[in-house]
């Protein structure tokens, strides 16, 4: 392929991963080769040499890890490597080899390859996920060895190859850039991060053929690459970009405004966060308070769990900030695609499907309970709904019910201020949905996320069974029996998954019957918009 004009049009179909137009070059991203013939010194040599590329990759993810400020998402995938330089199980292997004579940079090469593989052929996506990561950190001490730098990527390109570090991503300037892989999933953290910082992004797409320079089309929306695009396809695009900014501008309007149908009906539109970081752009009067806090982020990229007090304050600033709208705490939902090193289990054939959410918090009473007595603490001050995650089984709600008298009276044992929070359940499970009468809670959310998988048996996080885990009429009967029950029975109902987040899926929900939703915080003035467009079947 040339860069000439007579290059012929590519067109490529992938998988949304972040939402966005993006047009620039192509820029290629290689594999990483990195085999530089060290002169191979003496055991000892070689494991100093070990010893300081470990440690200066270390101080490099301490500086990255500060130059993260707010940014929680990249601090944890940070700290997550940072966290895997620290496991002297991991690099025991390259030291024993450098004892038995081998240089440094194939001892550490091969103890990492083979943990790479293992991450690799792992069934699941979150665990194939993290091989990026390690990569990431193979050649980040690699390079050390070597006194070779990192390439930065250049600014505004379309980035297509295999799969991306994070760290590379979070050293890029994307100023109007975009990302296109192979590899990497809706949830890997390369995506999460795209998705945070407005980055367009597709997975799923192998474009071998393309070559650098050539001028290329990223829709993070429909997923799909054009590379060299014809006369028509750029106008195209260029239409599609106008009415992108167009629809921004149209939405934007309706942020400050309380969301309201056609119909004149009101429907809350609350936030999801995933600490108490999110909300430093977002006004609290623009939003119906907090929909979901994902509090296992808390426990992420750390060495040790949040302790009551530091929880405590994390959830008063929470409820500070809300100033008395309603604030809906999550309990720990570790396990599945957010292992907590310590906590969840590493053995699971499928974490999805394992010890995850309520299961987990059930087994491990002192880390729950901690959690309990934080969250009633952080209830005197303000009213709080805390809501329990993966519940399947009415018995799981009544031994949360159990746990919280407890922690409600060991508090008052102890005259510390405490309140009793409503306690209420994510309806995630299909079990749960079908039986929802069935069970004590004050409130119920509805985290279509999980729903969607476990109804359709298709992963979230597989691109291949993108089309399949997508809205239909079994999940939004499922919907509708929730909200009816919670109109008839008095009990809230809302919905947390990400569904709320896409205007096109609003009228659907609300058809269900839902009339309070809670949206990622980049989508308010996108779901109010959706709300206000709606109009009631007659
Ligand atoms: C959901 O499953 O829809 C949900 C909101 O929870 P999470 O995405 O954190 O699993
Ligand atoms: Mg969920």
């Amino acid at each position: 392929m040339s860069t000439e004009a007579a290059a012929t049009m590519v067109c490529l179909q992938g998988v949304p991963a972040a939402p966005g137009l993006a047009a620039g070059p192509i820029f290629r991203l290689t594999e990483p080769t990195i085999r530089v013939e060290r002169q191979a010194g003496s055991a000892t040599a070689e494991r100093m040499a070990l010893e300081a590329a470990l440690q200066t990759a270390a101080e490099g993810l301490a500086a990255l890890i500060e130059t993260a400020g707010d940014d929680e998402e990249a601090e944890a995938i940070l700290s997550f490597q940072a966290a895997l330089l620290e496991d002297p199980e991991l690099t025991a292997p390259a030291f024993a080899a450098i004892a038995a004579g081998t240089p440094a940079d194939r001892a550490i090469r091969e103890a990492l390859d083979g943990e790479i593989a293992g991450y690799l052929a792992a069934e699941d996506a979150y665990f194939r996920g993290r091989a990026a990561d390690l990569a990431d950190l193979r050649d980040r001490v690699l390079r050390h060895l070597a006194g070779a730098e990192e390439a930065p990527l250049p600014a505004g390109v379309i980035c297509v190859g295999s799969d991306l570090a994070p760290s590379r991503f979070l050293a890029t300037r994307w100023d109007g850039g975009g990302l296109a892989l192979a590899r990497g999933s809706t949830t890997s953290h390369v995506a999460i991060l795209a998705r945070a910082r407005g980055v367009p992004m597709v997975v799923g797409i192998v474009a071998d053929g393309v070559a650098n320079g050539h001028p290329a089309l990223l829709d993070g929306t429909d997923g799909s690459l054009v590379v060299d695009p014809d006369q028509a396809a750029r106008l195209a695009f260029e239409v599609r970009q106008a009415a992108e900014l167009q629809t921004r501008a149209r939405d934007e309007k309706f942020l400050t405004r309380p969301a309201v149908t056609a119909d004149g009906e009101s429907v809350a539109v609350m936030v999801n966060i995933a600490g108490p970081d999110d909300l430093s752009g977002i006004d609290p009067g623009h939003t119906d308070g907090i929909g979901l806090v994902r509090t296992e982020f808390l426990f992420h990229g750390r060495d040790r769990l949040p302790d009551e007090a530091e929880q405590l304050a994390v959830y008063r600033r929470i409820l500070d900030w809300a100033g008395g709208r309603s604030v809906t705490i999550r309990t720990l939902d570790a396990g599945g695609d957010k292992p907590i090193p310590g906590l969840t289990r590493r053995d699971e054939s499928n974490p999805f499907l394992g010890v995850r959410g309520v299961r987990l918090s059930l087994r491990h009473p002192e880390v729950f309970v901690v959690q309990l007595r934080a969250l009633a603490r952080a209830a005197a001050v303000a009213p709080l709904k805390v809501m329990v995650p993966m519940v399947s089984l009415p018995e799981e709600m009544a031994a949360c019910r159990a746990l919280l008298d407890d922690a409600l009276a060991q508090l008052a044992a102890e005259s510390l201020p405490a309140g009793r929070p409503q306690l209420g359940m994510m309806i995630e499970v299909p079990a749960a949905a079908l039986m929802v009468e069935a069970f004590d809670a004050e409130f119920y959310s509805i985290g279509s996320n999980d729903l969607i998988q476990y109804t359709m048996a298709a992963s979230r996080d597989e691109p291949e069974l993108a089309g399949l885990a997508r809205p239909n009429a079994a999940l939004i009967a499922l919907i509708a029996r929730v909200a009816q029950y919670g109109a008839g029975s008095g009990r809230p109902v809302s919905l947390c998954g990400d569904l709320a987040s896409e205007p096109a899926q609003v009228p659907l929900l609300l058809d269900a019957g839902l009339r309070a939703l809670s949206v990622a915080p980049a989508a308010l003035a996108t779901t109010k918009a959706a709300v206000a467009r709606y109009r009631r079947a007659a």
